[in-house]
C-alpha cells in the first residue's frame, strides 16, 4: 500500500483526549473529504499528523511509505512529502512569496541529498512561474510579502501556490475554503485539481460541502467527537448539504456518551 495509514490515533490537547481512535488510509491517487461539526477534532487531527507540539499522541500509529511519521520531526514530515496548508496561515513581512518558496525547495532538496546546491534562480523562475499559470495567478503575486495584508482569498491561493511548488505526495488542507468568496473557492478548487494524479493523495478538510462541488472526492468521512463516525462516497457530503449534522449527533452522541 503506499499512502498514509492512520491507524486508530488518539491525540490530547491540554490533557483532554480529542482524537479518540482514528482510522483513515489516504492512497496515493484518491482525495478524501473530512467532514464534521465544530469542535469534532479536525484540526487536531491535521496539526496532530504534522507534528505540532501542543497535540501530544497518546496511541496508535501513522504510517507513509513503511516510516512511522509519529517518530519525526514536522521538518522530516514534510521532506518526506506531507504537506499541511493551514486554516489560518501566517504572515511573514520582509520575506517574498517567492524567497519563501525558494527556501522550503532548496531545504526539501537537501533533505533528499545534502550535497545538493539546491535549485538555481532561473531555474526557480521557471518553475514558479510554470506553477502561477497553472494556478492562473499573477506573476506580481512571487514579489510580494508572504501573506502580508494578503485577502482571505490570496492567503489560501499563497498556500496551494506552495503546495503545487514542493509538490507533496499528501496534502492535508485544513479548511482553505473557509471564508472565501466563490470566485477565490474555485481558484482553490482548481489548484487542488490541477495536482490530481497517481502521485497525489488529499485530505480536504471542510465544515461545508461547497468546496466538494469543485473537487469531487472519491471519499467523504465524517468526524464526530474525535472518530470518524460515518464513510461514503460523495453522496455524503450532499445528505450533510440536506440534513445538516443533527442525524450525526442523534446516531452517534448517544451511543458515545454511554
Ligand atoms: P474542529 O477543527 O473540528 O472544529 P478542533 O480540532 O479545532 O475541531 O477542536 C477539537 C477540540 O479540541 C475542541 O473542543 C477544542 O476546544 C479543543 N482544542 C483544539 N485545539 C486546542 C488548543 N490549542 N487548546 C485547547 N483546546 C483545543
Ligand atoms: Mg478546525
Amino acid at each position: 500500500m503506499s499512502g498514509l495509514e492512520i491507524r486508530d490515533l488518539r491525540a490530547n490537547v491540554d490533557d483532554k483526549e480529542i482524537l479518540q481512535g482514528v482510522n483513515l488510509t489516504i492512497e496515493l491517487g484518491s482525495v478524501h473529504a473530512l467532514m464534521g461539526p465544530n469542535g469534532s477534532g479536525k484540526s487536531t487531527l491535521a496539526y496532530t499528523l504534522m507534528g505540532h507540539p501542543n497535540y501530544k499522541v497518546t496511541g496508535g500509529e501513522v504510517i507513509f511509505d513503511g516510516v512511522n511519521v509519529l517518530e519525526l520531526s514536522p521538518d522530516e514530515r514534510s521532506h518526506l512529502g506531507l504537506f499541511l496548508a493551514f486554516q489560518y496561515p501566517v504572515a511573514i513581512p520582509g520575506v517574498t512569496v517567492a524567497n519563501f518558496l525558494r527556501t522550503a525547495l532548496n531545504s526539501h532538496q537537501k533533505a533528499i541529498d545534502p550535497e545538493s546546491k539546491g535549485i538555481s534562480i532561473p531555474d526557480f523562475r521557471k518553475l514558479l512561474k510554470e506553477k502561477m499559470d497553472l494556478l492562473q495567478m499573477d506573476h506580481s503575486f512571487a514579489g510580494r510579502y508572504l501573506n502580508d495584508g494578503f485577502s482571505g482569498g490570496e492567503k489560501k491561493r499563497a498556500e496551494i501556490l506552495q503546495m503545487a511548488t514542493l509538490e507533496p505526495k499528501i496534502s492535508i488542507m485544513d479548511e482553505t475554503d473557509s471564508g472565501l468568496d466563490i470566485d477565490a473557492l474555485r481558484n482553490v478548487a482548481e489548484g487542488v485539481q490541477a495536482l490530481r494524479g497517481p502521485n497525489f493523495g488529499a485530505l480536504v478538510i471542510t465544515h461545508y460541502q461547497r468546496i466538494l462541488n469543485y473537487i469531487n472526492p472519491d471519499f467523504v468521512h465524517i468526524l464526530f467527537e474525535g472518530r470518524i463516525v460515518e464513510s461514503g462516497g460523495p453522496e455524503m457530503a450532499h445528505k450533510l448539504e440536506e440534513r445538516g449534522y443533527d442525524w450525526i449527533r442523534e446516531k452517534h452522541g448517544a451511543k458515545l456518551a454511554a
